[in-house]
């Protein structure tokens, strides 16, 4: 809320499902001025590198400015006309089947009630899915299947309140910050809280855990059922809980007993020490408030949902749920994922939580909407969405915020299938991403700044995103784009919508449908109808039921009463089995690929990417393997690596690491086509799903890893940007004032500096020009385009670079370009200001030379000392986990 004294905006972040709250206000370079909201309970004020840059990436220079058909600039009236024409002409050919939606984690609440409402509603059809499939569509099967609903019982508080921590298959502390820094609080506080990391990987998360069990991918379902039986063995299950609130009690402890029978099999499994998994179930058994927090590690699986209920099994069985400080919480990897669960972005549920298979549910929506064509079965998952496009099924598709050519495995695929498919719409904020570009018809958004609605996060907390900035050129409201073209295919009375706050009151009304109290659906918002347009506008996070508005936080668990949404009111405990993954590791293809995010980057970096910030820590794509696996394949750090498998294969920079288990690698999932040749690594992934939630597995693909060989690579800095598609390898970073380029080829060094004199086009009146060495395999040369004290570009090429520190070169085109710089330009040695080396800190730009220097010098033993000295680590803390290691590494 704004007024005229206070002119920050209470906001919500753009990014994960944490759902923090900001504080947004304009500022004299155009941008945002960003804090975090110490009154939003998600977040009491913390924010992440990701969350304090989001002032940088409203620029307008990516932006999608105007509607656009076949290529050239049109106008609204004839994008939507024409749209809303070959969508009727095709529903009037095909069927409305023959037409889809594929929606997105970042439409706010409201878009994608309409996009639904438009979809199941009035064009008929099932044939609307999410990104969110690819996200954590496995929980919602493992919830349905355990609770009846898809209700997530805790709320974060419940972190602070608990006495054990098990995190399983997540790597909080970069993927979900601000939980992890109130835990690592929490920790501090309280140092007995213990915390076990269940992760093949040992990342940043372990370093506040107890115990960290680096199990064999996919052995979660194993490890659990260990558990359960374990629990039962000891008596140490609820008996009562389990008599008077629980069904499959039997049927799911014998199938979890069978899992471990022959404890050499269940511990090959595993593949962790059998004292470890005893420690962990003996402090499982006797805490009591225990919470499971998990994440794509689980969700992202061939067995997701297994794996999901393998974990609230445990919970039921030992009664630990509805209670503070215990329970499964699942933590959604998108800002609005729960919001789209909640409408029914997914394929396979009907709308506000009510399902095809339930006929009062379809009379009620069909009544509520006023409509005869709602949809009487579920449409397509994403994968087989894409395959029926790819099939020819489906004729039309709309894609609303996302990048699914990036995002979707087998990559390739998904390029032929739109390529191929007659009509492709996108509506996005963002001109070119590689799904952009096979759009026949661009519609442009307003992006996170500019947009007005809710989003709901990980604890069921509602919270509003608020209009901060204009719009730049045409783009508009996601709902307001869907409804005109359903008012252009025949339904204007159901969409004739003014503002969102008329959209909110619509689904608010559709929760409460035959659902007093919210006694037959957990989510009812009943408290929120009617609230007039400040109301809306000043709505306080609520999280649901919101069964009457309050005007302060309220925390409210699931399931304290012990009711569930079955037909019995009685939980379910699900029998699982541990299976293999799809595709097993072969001796052609002999490493299991994990993926995953890394700390500052979002997504295929359509934002995130925009912050030279946010770009500084992690420029390049990688691949991790272990250093022994290295040394057996010959494999050495900064060498390029050629990563294959069955479906493709992706050139990344070898990163060396003991975080990284023996026949495993890891790469993470962000580039792109439009920022490297070749690392998206759904080029790699197949589509093998999970068969209850349909979504797919990205955390293990059989693969090869061989070193790549070049025999050239240059660094190339520029204002504008450039194109290098001709060349072999190429990565592109967005640096203060340009970008970065890095890249390499087969040709000789000379023969690079051929191609790229070609591709360059100088502006400025000096150049410095200097070749160092004197035979082209050391050879190393450097070029810069200057005009008075700005650079306009500059390159350092030799047959490898590598053994280089060139970290400085990216700030150079904000600095001004004195006699120190072009020393530095010339001879490659660096001091002063540039010499800071890799960049830790984002938030703070403080690099890693810096803070060895500083740790050196002033015999700096804490991350403390070291940040109120350099100020790194002082931001949103997420680099404190490498500031520890680098003091660790000074000190040995
Ligand atoms: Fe945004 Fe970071 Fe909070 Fe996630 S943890 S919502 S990315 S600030």
């Amino acid at each position: 809320m704004q007024t005229k004294k206070n002119l920050w905006t209470k906001t919500t972040c753009a990014y994960c499902g944490v759902g923090c709250g900001v504080e947004a206000k304009p500022n004299a370079q155009g941008l945002l001025d960003i804090r975090g909201d110490q009154e939003h309970p998600a977040n009491y004020g913390r924010l992440c590198s990701k969350g304090l840059a989001l002032g940088e990436t409203v620029t307008h220079q990516e932006r999608l400015l105007h509607p656009m058909i076949n290529g050239a600039q049109s106008n609204w009236d004839s994008a939507l006309d024409y749209s809303a024409q070959q969508f009727a002409a095709v529903i009037a050919e095909h069927g409305p089947d023959a037409v889809a939606f594929y929606v997105s984690g970042q439409l706010l609440t409201e878009d994608y009630y309409t996009a639904n409402k438009l979809m199941k509603g009035f064009i008929g059809s099932g044939n609307i899915d999410t990104n969110s499939r690819l996200c954590m569509s496995s929980t919602v099967a493992g919830h349905k299947r355990a609770f009846g609903s898809d209700s997530m019982p805790v709320c974060y508080s419940d972190i602070e309140k608990s006495d054990m921590v098990v995190i399983c298959g997540s790597n909080l502390a970069w993927c979900h910050p601000v939980l992890f820094q109130r835990l690592k609080a929490a920790k501090q506080l309280r140092p007995e809280l213990y915390i076990v990391v269940i992760d093949p990987r040992r990342t940043d998360t372990c370093s506040i855990a107890d115990l960290h069990l680096a199990v064999n991918p996919g052995a979660d379902v194993a490890l659990f059922n260990g558990l359960l039986a374990y629990l039962y063995k000891h008596q140490l299950t609820d008996v009562d809980y389990i008599k008077n609130h629980t069904q499959g009690f039997e049927e799911t402890l014998k199938s979890a007993q069978q899992e471990c029978i022959d404890r050499e099999d269940f511990m090959l499994r595993l593949g962790i020490d059998a004292g470890q998994v005893d420690v962990f179930y003996k402090k499982f058994a006797g805490t009591e408030k225990v919470l499971t927090i998990y994440s794509q590690g689980v969700n992202q699986s061939s067995q997701g949902t297994d794996k999901v209920n393998s974990i609230i099994n445990c919970h039921l069985a030992a009664g630990r749920l509805g209670k503070e400080g215990m329970g499964p919480f699942s933590v959604t990897g998108q800002p609005n994922a729960m919001g789209g669960r909640e409408v029914g972005g997914l394929a396979n549920t009907l709308a506000a939580h009510m399902d095809f298979a339930n006929r009062q549910h379809h009379a009620l929506v069909s009544d509520f909407w006023q409509t005869d064509k709602l949809a009487s079965k579920p449409g397509l998952k994403a994968v087989e969405l894409f395959d029926a496009v790819y099939q020819g099924k489906i004729k039309a598709i709309w894609i609303m915020a996302t990048n699914p050519v990036v995002s979707l495995p087998d990559s390739e695929k998904i390029t032929a299938a739109l390529k191929k498919c007659p009509l492709v719409v996108v509506s996005d904020c963002i001109k070119d991403t590689d799904t952009t570009r096979l759009a026949d018809v661009l519609l442009p958004a307003q992006g996170w700044a500019e947009k007005s609605g809710t989003v709901t996060n990980s604890e069921r907390r509602i919270s509003r995103q608020r209009r901060i900035l204009p719009t730049p050129g045409e783009g508009k409201p996601d709902w307001w784009i869907i409804s005109e073209v359903a008012k252009r295919l025949g339904f204007k009375q159901a969409f004739d919508y003014m503002h969102e706050g008329q959209i909110f009151d619509e689904y608010v009304k559709m929760t409460t449908l035959d659902n007093p109290g919210g006694k037959n659906r957990a989510l009812n918002l009943g408290g929120l109808t009617g609230l007039s347009a400040l109301d809306y506008f000043n709505m306080k996070p609520q999280q649901w039921p919101v069964l009457k508005y309050q005007d302060k936080t309220v925390e409210q668990r699931l399931f304290a009463d012990k009711q569930f949404f079955t037909a019995n009111k009685k939980a379910r405990l699900i029998a699982v089995k541990h299976q293999k993954p799809l595709s097993e590791c072969s001796s052609a293809y002999p490493f299991s690929l994990n993926s995953g995010r890394i700390r500052d980057q979002w997504h295929t970096m359509t934002r995130t990417g925009i912050s030279s910030r946010l770009s500084a820590h992690t420029p390049e794509p990688f691949v991790s393997v272990n250093p022994l696996d290295a040394q057996i394949a010959k494999l050495t750090k900064g060498d390029l690596v050629k990563v294959s498998s069955v479906s493709g294969s992706v050139l990344a920079r070898l990163s060396v690491s003991s975080e990284v288990s023996r026949g495993q690698l890891f790469m993470p999932i962000h580039w792109n086509k439009s920022t490297a040749s070749q690392a998206n690594i759904c080029r790699l992934i197949k589509a093998n799903s999970d068969p209850n939630s349909g979504q797919p597995e990205f955390k293990y693909t059989p693969v090869n890893i061989k070193k790549w060989q070049y025999h050239s690579e240059a660094w190339i800095l520029s204002r504008t940007p450039l194109v290098f598609e001709e060349f072999d390898y190429w990565v592109k970073q967005k640096v203060a004032q340009g970008y970065l380029y890095r890249i390499a080829d087969k040709v000789t060094p000379e023969d690079l500096l051929i191609k790229l004199s070609a591709l360059i086009s100088l502006k400025g009146a000096r150049k410095l020009s200097y070749a160092a060495a004197s035979h082209s395999s050391k050879a190393v040369y450097r070029f810069a385009d200057i005009s008075g004290q700005k650079m306009h570009c500059a390159y350092i090429a030799a047959a490898d670079l590598q053994e280089q520190e060139l970290q400085w070169l990216q700030g150079l085109l904000d600095e001004n370009i004195d006699a120190a710089v072009e020393r530095s330009i010339i001879s490659g040695q660096v001091e002063g200001r540039l010499a800071c080396g890799k960049m830790i800190c984002a938030c703070k730009q403080v690099g890693e030379k810096t803070i060895r220097n500083a740790v050196h010098k002033q015999q700096l033993y804490s991350a403390d000392a070291v940040g109120r000295s350099t100020k790194a680590g002082t931001g949103c803390g997420s680099c404190i986990n490498e500031i520890e290691q680098i003091i660790t590494e000074c000190v040995v």
